[in-house]
């Protein structure tokens, strides 16, 4: 199976397999952030993924879905926050 090799920003260089990246593109856009649990620390990284990182990572068959065109909003981002500091495994929200 295709490996790809990431930073984690606690533990540097992970590797991990397509279906533990989840890939998150802007509309019209042809780069956004890719997303992941690291395989060592557990923690939710996420990261830019410029043109050649979107092509790469679709051709290795990492699911993808774009996002919704409308800007999140300030109160939005306010109660993800809140909900990732009372939520265990940050991971389950973006799954919901
Ligand atoms: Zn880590």
């Amino acid at each position: 199976m295709t490996t790809i090799k990431t930073i984690c920003d606690n533990c540097g260089d992970v590797e991990l397999t397509p279906d533990e990246i989840a890939l998150e593109l802007e509309p019209s856009e042809d780069h956004g952030h890719y997303v992941f649990d690291c395989p060592s620390c557990g923690s939710l990284q996420r990261r830019p993924a410029n043109p050649r990182v979107v092509s790469i990572l679709l051709a290795t068959g990492v699911a993808y879905r774009v996002l919704r065109p409308e800007p999140i909003t300030e109160d939005e981002i306010r109660r993800f926050a809140e909900a990732l500091n009372r939520e265990v495994d940050p991971f389950r929200l973006l799954t919901g």
